[in-house]
C-alpha cells in the first residue's frame, strides 16, 4: 500500500516525487517515457535552468530524489485507475497496485497542423510557446501559421522580440522546408517566404486515459478541473501540469515552472491529508 502513486515522469510529476520524498511518503512515480517536450533540444524561462536541454533537467531532478528511500520510480505505463473500496487502485502490467492517493502528471500531446515538414521541427525551428521560443528569434522574421482568433495576440506579443511577424494561415502552406538559416515556407501560390521561426497551434489532448476512467469533471477548455491545491473532483484523486486546469486561471498554465509548482502544491494537499488523517485516528 503505498501513500501516494504518481503517474508522469515530467516536471510535475518529479517535483510531486521530491516534495513527498521529503517527507517519507511512500511514493511510487511511474513514466512511460513520453514528454510533451520530448522533441525540444533546449528548453527556455526556468530560472536557473534557461538553456537546459529538458532529458537532463529530467535526469538531474531523479538523481535529486534518489536521495529519499520512500521514492520509488519505474519506468512503465499505467493503464487502469480506479477506486477499490475507500483505496485507489492503478494497474501496471496487469497487476493493480493499491494507495491512498493518486497524483495524475500525465501531461497533453499535440497534434499539428498538417502541414508536411511541420512535425519534424517541432520544438526546434517550429514551436507554440513565445515565452519559450520567442528570443530565440529575436531581430528576425517569424510566422505565426495560425488562423483562429488568437494569432493577432501571437503577432502582438512577439512584436518587440521580432523584426516582421508574418500571419499565415496552415491551410495555405503547403510545406516547411529548411532555409540556410531558420525556414522556407513553401505556399499554395507556388511563393515562398523565409522566416527564422514558426509558431502553430496545435490540438492538445489528454495523453493518458485516466481522466476519463475516473469520470473526472473537466473545464471547457478540455483540461481536468482542479482546485489550487490540485484536488479534483474524485476524492484522493489529484491533477498537475498541462493536464490540469484551475479554477482561477484562464487554461491550463503550460509552463515548466507552472508544472513544477503544481506538483509541489498537491504534493503538499497529499501530505496534509494524510496528517489530518492520522490526527482523526492515532496510531
Ligand atoms: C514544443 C514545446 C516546447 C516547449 N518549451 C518549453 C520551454 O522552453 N519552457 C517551458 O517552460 N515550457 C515549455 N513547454 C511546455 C512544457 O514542456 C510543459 O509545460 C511541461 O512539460 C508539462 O509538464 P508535465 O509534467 O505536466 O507533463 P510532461 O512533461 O508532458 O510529462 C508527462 C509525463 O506523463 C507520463 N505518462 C503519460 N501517460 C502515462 C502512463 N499511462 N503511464 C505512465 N506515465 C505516463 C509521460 O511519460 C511523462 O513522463 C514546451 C512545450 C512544447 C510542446
Amino acid at each position: 500500500m503505498y501513500d501516494a502513486i504518481i503517474i508522469g515522469g515530467g516536471p510535475a510529476g518529479l517535483q510531486a516525487a521530491l516534495t513527498l520524498g521529503r517527507m517519507h511518503r511512500r511514493t511510487l512515480l511511474l513514466d512511460s517515457g513520453a514528454y510533451r517536450n520530448g522533441t525540444v533540444p533546449h528548453a527556455h524561462n526556468l530560472l536557473t535552468n534557461d538553456r537546459r536541454d529538458p532529458a537532463e533537467l529530467r535526469r538531474l531532478a531523479r538523481a535529486e530524489i534518489a536521495v529519499y528511500d520512500t521514492v520509488e520510480i519505474q519506468d512503465a505505463a499505467a493503464t487502469e485507475v480506479a477506486r477499490i473500496d475507500s483505496a485507489l487502485a492503478v494497474t501496471i502490467d496487469g497487476a493493480p497496485l493499491r494507495t491512498t492517493a493518486v497524483i495524475l502528471a500525465t501531461g497533453l500531446a499535440d497534434d499539428l497542423p498538417p502541414v508536411a515538414g511541420l512535425s519534424e521541427r517541432w520544438g526546434d525551428r517550429v514551436a507554440n510557446c513565445p515565452f519559450c521560443h520567442g528570443h530565440e528569434f529575436a531581430g528576425q522574421r517569424v510566422a505565426v501559421l495560425n488562423a483562429s482568433d488568437h494569432a493577432a495576440m501571437l503577432a502582438a506579443m512577439l512584436e518587440p522580440v521580432a523584426s516582421e511577424v508574418l500571419v499565415i494561415d496552415p491551410e495555405r502552406v503547403r510545406e516547411v522546408g529548411d532555409a540556410p538559416v531558420g525556414l522556407r515556407l513553401h505556399l499554395d501560390d507556388g511563393t515562398t517566404e523565409e522566416v527564422a521561426g514558426a509558431f502553430v497551434g496545435p490540438t492538445s489532448r489528454q495523453r493518458a486515459p485516466f481522466a476519463d476512467q475516473l469520470g473526472l469533471e473537466r473545464q471547457q477548455s478540455g483540461a481536468v478541473r482542479v482546485d489550487p491545491f490540485g484536488r479534483t473532483s474524485v476524492e484522493g484523486v489529484y491533477a498537475v501540469g498541462d493536464m490540469a486546469h484551475p479554477d482561477h486561471f484562464p487554461g491550463p498554465m503550460a509552463t515548466l515552472a507552472s508544472a513544477i509548482a503544481s506538483g509541489q502544491l498537491a504534493a503538499v494537499a497529499v501530505v496534509q491529508a494524510d496528517a489530518q488523517a492520522r490526527v482523526a485516528t492515532p496510531s
